[in-house]
Protein backbone atom coordinates (compact mmCIF):
# COMPACT_ATOMS: atom_id res chain seq x y z
CA UNK A 1 0.00 0.00 0.00
CA UNK A 2 1.01 3.48 -0.43
CA UNK A 3 1.48 6.35 1.99
CA UNK A 4 0.81 10.13 1.36
CA UNK A 5 2.62 12.55 3.77
CA UNK A 6 1.20 13.64 7.01
CA UNK A 7 3.95 16.46 6.67
CA UNK A 8 2.99 17.97 3.49
CA UNK A 9 -0.56 17.87 4.31
CA UNK A 10 0.17 19.67 8.00
CA UNK A 11 1.79 22.37 5.71
CA UNK A 12 -1.30 22.82 2.93
CA UNK A 13 -3.31 23.20 5.58
CA UNK A 14 -2.00 25.56 7.59
CA UNK A 15 -0.71 27.47 4.18
CA UNK A 16 -4.46 27.46 2.74
CA UNK A 17 -6.38 28.34 5.94
CA UNK A 18 -4.81 31.51 5.71
CA UNK A 19 -7.11 32.30 2.65
CA UNK A 20 -10.50 33.99 4.40
CA UNK A 21 -9.15 33.27 7.61
CA UNK A 22 -11.30 36.01 9.61
CA UNK A 23 -11.59 38.31 12.85
CA UNK A 24 -13.48 35.73 14.89
CA UNK A 25 -10.87 33.06 14.06
CA UNK A 26 -12.74 31.38 11.19
CA UNK A 27 -12.99 31.24 7.70
CA UNK A 28 -15.05 33.56 5.78
CA UNK A 29 -14.22 32.52 1.77
CA UNK A 30 -17.13 33.08 -0.34
CA UNK A 31 -17.40 31.64 -3.72
CA UNK A 32 -15.30 33.94 -5.82
CA UNK A 33 -14.23 36.32 -3.43
CA UNK A 34 -11.00 37.63 -3.15
CA UNK A 35 -10.00 34.89 -0.43
CA UNK A 36 -11.07 31.90 -2.73
CA UNK A 37 -9.76 33.10 -5.68
CA UNK A 38 -6.36 33.71 -3.94
CA UNK A 39 -6.76 29.79 -2.19
CA UNK A 40 -7.59 28.68 -5.90
CA UNK A 41 -4.23 30.53 -7.57
CA UNK A 42 -2.23 29.02 -4.98
CA UNK A 43 -3.57 25.73 -5.93
CA UNK A 44 -2.93 26.25 -9.49
CA UNK A 45 0.69 27.25 -8.88
CA UNK A 46 1.44 24.82 -6.50
CA UNK A 47 -0.45 22.18 -9.93
CA UNK A 48 1.82 23.92 -12.20
CA UNK A 49 5.15 23.33 -10.39
CA UNK A 50 4.34 19.77 -9.92
CA UNK A 51 4.22 19.65 -13.72
CA UNK A 52 0.49 19.37 -13.71
CA UNK A 53 -2.10 20.31 -16.56
CA UNK A 54 -4.39 23.14 -15.26
CA UNK A 55 -7.59 24.32 -16.99
CA UNK A 56 -10.92 25.82 -16.01
CA UNK A 57 -14.37 24.97 -17.24
CA UNK A 58 -17.08 27.59 -18.14
CA UNK A 59 -18.92 27.24 -15.07
CA UNK A 60 -15.37 27.97 -13.23
CA UNK A 61 -14.53 24.15 -12.53
CA UNK A 62 -11.20 23.84 -12.18
CA UNK A 63 -8.85 20.83 -12.92
CA UNK A 64 -5.29 19.51 -12.28
CA UNK A 65 -4.60 16.51 -14.64
CA UNK A 66 -1.72 14.39 -14.39
CA UNK A 67 -1.28 12.35 -17.34
CA UNK A 68 -1.30 8.58 -17.96
CA UNK A 69 1.20 6.37 -19.70
CA UNK A 70 -2.60 5.90 -22.20
CA UNK A 71 -4.41 8.63 -23.46
CA UNK A 72 -7.98 7.57 -21.75
CA UNK A 73 -10.45 8.34 -19.42
CA UNK A 74 -9.34 8.31 -15.76
CA UNK A 75 -10.58 9.09 -11.84
CA UNK A 76 -11.12 12.34 -10.61
CA UNK A 77 -11.10 14.05 -7.37
CA UNK A 78 -11.95 16.73 -5.57
CA UNK A 79 -13.91 19.25 -3.30
CA UNK A 80 -14.71 22.79 -2.94
CA UNK A 81 -12.53 25.87 -1.58
CA UNK A 82 -15.61 28.12 -0.87
CA UNK A 83 -17.09 28.12 2.74
CA UNK A 84 -19.59 29.58 4.36
CA UNK A 85 -19.33 32.60 6.94
CA UNK A 86 -16.91 32.45 9.95
CA UNK A 87 -16.78 28.73 9.21
CA UNK A 88 -13.87 26.12 9.48
CA UNK A 89 -10.57 25.68 7.19
CA UNK A 90 -11.52 21.78 6.82
CA UNK A 91 -14.92 21.74 5.12
CA UNK A 92 -14.27 21.38 1.42
CA UNK A 93 -10.35 22.63 1.75
CA UNK A 94 -9.45 19.30 3.43
CA UNK A 95 -10.84 17.48 -0.36
CA UNK A 96 -9.08 20.05 -2.54
CA UNK A 97 -5.86 19.75 -0.53
CA UNK A 98 -5.91 15.74 -0.10
CA UNK A 99 -6.26 15.53 -3.69
CA UNK A 100 -3.61 17.47 -4.21
CA UNK A 101 -1.55 15.25 -1.60
CA UNK A 102 -1.91 12.04 -3.44
CA UNK A 103 -1.27 14.25 -7.08
CA UNK A 104 2.26 15.58 -5.16
CA UNK A 105 2.86 12.03 -3.90
CA UNK A 106 2.56 10.46 -7.59
CA UNK A 107 4.76 12.82 -8.95
CA UNK A 108 7.46 13.25 -5.93
CA UNK A 109 7.38 9.26 -5.60
CA UNK A 110 7.43 8.63 -9.50
CA UNK A 111 4.05 6.72 -9.44
CA UNK A 112 3.26 6.26 -13.38
CA UNK A 113 -0.51 5.03 -14.40
CA UNK A 114 -2.40 3.73 -17.68
CA UNK A 115 -4.58 6.38 -16.53
CA UNK A 116 -4.78 10.19 -16.32
CA UNK A 117 -5.84 11.19 -12.47
CA UNK A 118 -7.44 14.66 -12.18
CA UNK A 119 -7.86 16.96 -9.28
CA UNK A 120 -11.35 19.18 -8.98
CA UNK A 121 -12.13 22.45 -6.80
CA UNK A 122 -16.04 23.18 -7.72
CA UNK A 123 -17.17 26.44 -7.66
CA UNK A 124 -19.74 27.29 -5.32
CA UNK A 125 -20.63 24.44 -3.42
CA UNK A 126 -21.65 26.35 -0.22
CA UNK A 127 -24.08 28.67 -1.80
CA UNK A 128 -23.66 31.48 0.21
CA UNK A 129 -22.89 34.01 -1.82
CA UNK A 130 -24.86 32.91 -4.73
CA UNK A 131 -27.94 30.28 -4.34
CA UNK A 132 -28.35 27.51 -4.51
CA UNK A 133 -25.55 25.29 -3.33
CA UNK A 134 -23.82 22.96 -4.94
CA UNK A 135 -24.52 25.25 -7.89
CA UNK A 136 -21.46 24.22 -11.14
CA UNK A 137 -22.04 20.75 -10.16
CA UNK A 138 -25.70 20.90 -10.75
CA UNK A 139 -25.29 22.92 -13.93
CA UNK A 140 -22.75 19.95 -15.28
CA UNK A 141 -25.37 16.90 -14.40
CA UNK A 142 -28.28 19.01 -15.87
CA UNK A 143 -29.83 19.93 -12.78
CA UNK A 144 -30.17 23.67 -12.78
CA UNK A 145 -30.19 26.14 -16.14
CA UNK A 146 -26.75 27.48 -16.50
CA UNK A 147 -28.21 30.80 -18.08
CA UNK A 148 -30.28 30.97 -14.56
CA UNK A 149 -27.44 30.79 -12.38
CA UNK A 150 -25.46 33.36 -14.27
CA UNK A 151 -27.87 35.41 -13.53
CA UNK A 152 -27.87 34.92 -10.01
CA UNK A 153 -26.61 37.88 -8.24
CA UNK A 154 -25.33 38.12 -4.64
CA UNK A 155 -26.35 40.54 -2.07
CA UNK A 156 -23.86 43.75 -3.73
CA UNK A 157 -26.00 42.69 -7.10
CA UNK A 158 -23.16 41.23 -8.66
CA UNK A 159 -24.19 38.27 -10.77
CA UNK A 160 -22.65 35.45 -10.53
CA UNK A 161 -21.41 35.38 -14.71
CA UNK A 162 -20.15 38.99 -13.28
CA UNK A 163 -18.10 37.16 -10.84
CA UNK A 164 -16.82 34.59 -13.21
CA UNK A 165 -15.84 36.85 -15.53
CA UNK A 166 -14.01 39.15 -13.37
CA UNK A 167 -11.78 36.52 -12.07
CA UNK A 168 -11.16 35.44 -15.31
CA UNK A 169 -12.64 31.62 -14.27
CA UNK A 170 -14.90 31.61 -17.38
CA UNK A 171 -13.14 28.80 -18.71
CA UNK A 172 -14.21 26.13 -21.87
CA UNK A 173 -16.66 24.19 -21.93
CA UNK A 174 -15.07 21.03 -23.45
CA UNK A 175 -13.07 20.94 -20.18
CA UNK A 176 -16.31 19.82 -17.73
CA UNK A 177 -16.13 16.58 -16.40
CA UNK A 178 -17.61 13.90 -17.63
CA UNK A 179 -18.08 10.82 -18.92
CA UNK A 180 -15.84 11.08 -21.84
CA UNK A 181 -12.80 12.55 -19.56
CA UNK A 182 -13.40 10.55 -16.23
CA UNK A 183 -14.50 6.86 -15.20
CA UNK A 184 -15.17 7.81 -11.47
CA UNK A 185 -15.11 10.48 -8.94
CA UNK A 186 -14.15 10.27 -5.17
CA UNK A 187 -14.44 13.24 -2.90
CA UNK A 188 -13.07 13.15 0.59
CA UNK A 189 -14.88 15.46 2.92
CA UNK A 190 -15.29 15.67 6.65
CA UNK A 191 -18.06 13.92 8.73
CA UNK A 192 -19.62 17.58 10.26
CA UNK A 193 -21.12 14.79 12.21
CA UNK A 194 -20.39 13.04 15.88
CA UNK A 195 -20.37 9.17 14.15
CA UNK A 196 -16.79 8.69 13.12
CA UNK A 197 -15.04 10.78 16.25
CA UNK A 198 -17.63 9.15 19.08
CA UNK A 199 -16.92 5.44 17.42
CA UNK A 200 -13.18 6.68 16.85
CA UNK A 201 -13.15 5.00 13.44
CA UNK A 202 -11.05 7.00 10.96
CA UNK A 203 -12.85 6.18 8.11
CA UNK A 204 -16.25 6.86 7.04
CA UNK A 205 -17.17 5.08 3.86
CA UNK A 206 -20.59 7.42 2.53
CA UNK A 207 -22.95 4.86 0.69
CA UNK A 208 -25.09 7.67 -0.18
CA UNK A 209 -26.53 11.28 0.46
CA UNK A 210 -30.10 11.52 2.82
CA UNK A 211 -32.91 12.73 0.91
CA UNK A 212 -34.37 16.07 2.12
CA UNK A 213 -37.23 18.43 2.18
CA UNK A 214 -37.36 22.03 2.66
CA UNK A 215 -40.87 23.80 3.87
CA UNK A 216 -42.05 27.32 4.93
CA UNK A 217 -44.79 27.29 7.15
CA UNK A 218 -46.79 31.10 7.67
CA UNK A 219 -49.00 32.20 10.36
CA UNK A 220 -51.59 34.97 9.74
CA UNK A 221 -53.07 36.82 12.75
CA UNK A 222 -53.68 40.36 13.56
CA UNK A 223 -52.00 43.06 14.20
CA UNK A 224 -52.91 45.33 17.52
CA UNK A 225 -51.87 46.96 20.46
CA UNK A 226 -50.42 45.21 23.22
CA UNK A 227 -51.67 47.53 25.99
CA UNK A 228 -55.36 47.71 25.09
CA UNK A 229 -56.49 44.49 23.24
CA UNK A 230 -57.81 41.84 25.53
CA UNK A 231 -56.30 38.55 25.84
CA UNK A 232 -59.35 36.44 24.54
CA UNK A 233 -59.74 38.89 21.19
CA UNK A 234 -56.18 38.79 19.87
CA UNK A 235 -54.96 36.49 16.74
CA UNK A 236 -51.77 36.82 18.00
CA UNK A 237 -50.14 34.77 14.98
CA UNK A 238 -46.47 34.18 16.78
CA UNK A 239 -48.62 31.99 20.08
CA UNK A 240 -50.14 30.04 17.00
CA UNK A 241 -47.08 29.70 15.29
CA UNK A 242 -45.57 28.14 18.69
CA UNK A 243 -48.84 25.96 18.67
CA UNK A 244 -48.06 24.30 15.26
CA UNK A 245 -44.13 23.86 16.08
CA UNK A 246 -44.50 21.76 18.92
CA UNK A 247 -47.08 19.75 17.27
CA UNK A 248 -44.88 19.24 14.14
CA UNK A 249 -42.27 18.59 16.67
CA UNK A 250 -44.39 15.91 18.13
CA UNK A 251 -45.63 14.29 14.99
CA UNK A 252 -42.39 14.23 13.23
CA UNK A 253 -41.15 12.99 16.30
CA UNK A 254 -43.40 9.80 16.41
CA UNK A 255 -42.37 8.45 12.76
CA UNK A 256 -40.74 5.55 12.33
CA UNK A 257 -37.26 5.31 11.15
CA UNK A 258 -36.70 8.87 13.03
CA UNK A 259 -36.04 11.32 10.45
CA UNK A 260 -33.57 14.67 11.41
CA UNK A 261 -35.91 17.90 11.32
CA UNK A 262 -35.27 20.91 12.44
CA UNK A 263 -37.03 24.95 12.39
CA UNK A 264 -34.11 26.67 11.47
CA UNK A 265 -35.34 30.19 10.28
CA UNK A 266 -38.36 32.29 11.64
CA UNK A 267 -39.48 35.66 10.98
CA UNK A 268 -42.16 37.74 12.96
CA UNK A 269 -43.55 40.85 11.72
CA UNK A 270 -43.56 43.43 13.03
CA UNK A 271 -41.12 41.98 15.33
CA UNK A 272 -41.59 45.16 17.72
CA UNK A 273 -42.43 44.60 21.54
CA UNK A 274 -45.32 46.50 21.87
CA UNK A 275 -47.37 45.22 19.14
CA UNK A 276 -49.21 42.02 18.21
CA UNK A 277 -47.34 39.47 16.32
CA UNK A 278 -49.34 39.57 12.92
CA UNK A 279 -47.13 37.27 10.37
CA UNK A 280 -45.02 34.83 11.37
CA UNK A 281 -42.42 32.32 8.75
CA UNK A 282 -40.87 29.38 10.44
CA UNK A 283 -38.76 27.13 8.35
CA UNK A 284 -38.88 23.37 8.56
CA UNK A 285 -36.25 20.84 6.87
CA UNK A 286 -36.31 17.36 7.45
CA UNK A 287 -33.92 14.77 6.35
CA UNK A 288 -33.94 10.95 6.17
CA UNK A 289 -31.64 7.87 3.79
CA UNK A 290 -35.48 6.27 3.36
CA UNK A 291 -37.58 8.03 0.56
CA UNK A 292 -41.22 6.43 2.68
CA UNK A 293 -39.72 8.37 5.73
CA UNK A 294 -39.41 11.82 4.13
CA UNK A 295 -43.17 10.87 2.06
CA UNK A 296 -43.87 10.50 6.15
CA UNK A 297 -42.97 14.09 6.85
CA UNK A 298 -44.34 15.66 3.69
CA UNK A 299 -48.09 14.03 5.30
CA UNK A 300 -47.48 15.30 8.25
CA UNK A 301 -46.58 19.16 6.86
CA UNK A 302 -49.38 18.75 4.15
CA UNK A 303 -52.03 17.92 7.10
CA UNK A 304 -51.76 20.85 8.94
CA UNK A 305 -54.88 22.57 9.55
CA UNK A 306 -55.71 25.69 8.11
CA UNK A 307 -56.15 27.23 11.00
CA UNK A 308 -54.46 27.67 14.45
CA UNK A 309 -55.84 29.92 17.27
CA UNK A 310 -57.82 32.10 15.22
CA UNK A 311 -54.72 32.27 12.65
CA UNK A 312 -54.70 31.59 9.56
CA UNK A 313 -51.67 28.46 8.73
CA UNK A 314 -50.04 27.94 5.28
CA UNK A 315 -47.25 25.86 4.24
CA UNK A 316 -45.27 26.23 1.01
CA UNK A 317 -42.55 23.46 -0.18
CA UNK A 318 -39.19 25.35 -1.21
CA UNK A 319 -37.18 22.80 -2.15
CA UNK A 320 -36.89 19.16 -2.05
CA UNK A 321 -34.20 16.59 -2.85
CA UNK A 322 -34.10 12.56 -3.58
CA UNK A 323 -31.55 10.21 -1.37
CA UNK A 324 -28.76 9.59 -3.80
CA UNK A 325 -26.87 6.44 -3.82
CA UNK A 326 -23.34 5.87 -4.23
CA UNK A 327 -21.93 3.38 -6.81
CA UNK A 328 -21.70 0.24 -4.57
CA UNK A 329 -18.51 -1.38 -6.68
CA UNK A 330 -16.46 1.98 -6.17
CA UNK A 331 -17.77 2.38 -2.03
CA UNK A 332 -16.55 -1.59 -1.44
CA UNK A 333 -13.54 -0.68 -3.26
CA UNK A 334 -12.53 2.12 -0.99
CA UNK A 335 -13.57 0.00 1.89
CA UNK A 336 -11.09 -2.81 0.85
CA UNK A 337 -8.32 0.28 0.70
CA UNK A 338 -9.53 1.18 4.23
CA UNK A 339 -8.74 -2.23 5.02
CA UNK A 340 -6.06 -2.91 3.61
CA UNK A 341 -4.37 0.11 4.95
CA UNK A 342 -5.47 -1.42 8.78
CA UNK A 343 -7.59 2.30 9.00
CA UNK A 344 -11.03 1.51 11.15
CA UNK A 345 -13.72 2.20 9.06
CA UNK A 346 -17.57 1.72 8.56
CA UNK A 347 -20.11 2.15 5.87
CA UNK A 348 -22.56 5.30 6.67
CA UNK A 349 -24.85 7.79 5.12
CA UNK A 350 -24.31 11.46 4.69
CA UNK A 351 -26.93 14.10 6.28
CA UNK A 352 -25.19 17.46 4.22
CA UNK A 353 -25.12 17.05 0.75
CA UNK A 354 -22.00 17.44 -0.96
CA UNK A 355 -21.02 17.64 -5.45
CA UNK A 356 -20.53 14.24 -5.09
CA UNK A 357 -24.33 13.41 -5.12
CA UNK A 358 -25.30 15.53 -8.30
CA UNK A 359 -21.91 13.85 -9.95
CA UNK A 360 -23.35 10.53 -9.17
CA UNK A 361 -25.81 10.84 -11.89
CA UNK A 362 -23.44 10.98 -14.89
CA UNK A 363 -20.57 8.75 -13.01
CA UNK A 364 -19.96 6.07 -10.58
CA UNK A 365 -19.01 8.56 -7.42
CA UNK A 366 -17.96 7.65 -3.66
CA UNK A 367 -16.89 9.27 -0.73
CA UNK A 368 -14.74 8.70 1.65
CA UNK A 369 -15.24 10.45 5.22
CA UNK A 370 -12.74 11.77 8.27
CA UNK A 371 -13.80 12.13 11.76
CA UNK A 372 -15.28 15.94 12.47
CA UNK A 373 -13.53 16.69 16.17
CA UNK A 374 -17.09 16.44 18.67
CA UNK A 375 -18.95 16.58 15.42
CA UNK A 376 -18.20 19.92 14.85
CA UNK A 377 -18.59 21.74 11.30
CA UNK A 378 -19.43 25.28 10.12
CA UNK A 379 -18.00 27.10 12.45
CA UNK A 380 -14.40 27.83 13.97
CA UNK A 381 -14.05 25.21 16.23
CA UNK A 382 -14.21 22.64 12.65
CA UNK A 383 -11.67 20.47 12.98
CA UNK A 384 -9.82 17.01 11.99
CA UNK A 385 -6.63 15.71 13.79
CA UNK A 386 -4.19 15.26 11.59
CA UNK A 387 -3.51 11.80 11.82
CA UNK A 388 -7.10 11.12 10.44
CA UNK A 389 -6.69 13.63 7.72
CA UNK A 390 -3.51 11.39 6.03
CA UNK A 391 -5.49 8.34 6.70
CA UNK A 392 -8.03 9.46 4.26
CA UNK A 393 -5.64 10.95 2.21
CA UNK A 394 -4.32 7.20 1.95
CA UNK A 395 -7.53 5.97 1.34
CA UNK A 396 -8.27 8.14 -1.48
CA UNK A 397 -5.00 7.38 -3.32
CA UNK A 398 -4.46 3.65 -3.15
CA UNK A 399 -7.85 3.77 -4.56
CA UNK A 400 -8.09 6.22 -7.14
CA UNK A 401 -4.33 4.05 -8.02
CA UNK A 402 -6.03 1.25 -7.96
CA UNK A 403 -8.61 2.81 -10.68
CA UNK A 404 -6.51 4.47 -13.01
CA UNK A 405 -4.83 0.87 -13.67
CA UNK A 406 -7.72 -0.75 -14.62
ZN1 LIG B 1 -18.42 20.81 2.14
Amino acid sequence: MRRTSKERLTEKLACFGRFGADERGGITRLSLSPAALEACGEFRRRCECLGLAVRCDDMGNIYAVKRGTEDLPGPAMGSHADSVVNGGNYDGMLGVLAALEVLETMVLDGISTRRPVSAVIWTNEEGVRFPPAMMSSGVLTGKFDKAAVLDVRDADGVSFGEALSAAGRQGDKAARLGPESCTAYLELHIEQGPVLYESGESIGVVQGVVGMCNYTVSVFGRAGHAGSTPMPRRRDALYAAAGIIRRLHDDLGSIAGGPLFTFGHIECRPNMHTIIPEEVSFSLDARHRDPDVVRRVVEVITSLPKESDGCRVEYREEWARRSTLFDPALTALVKRNADALGYAGRFMFSGPGHDAQYVQDMLPAAMIFVPSIGGLSHCPDEKTSLDDCRNGTDVLLNTVLELADT
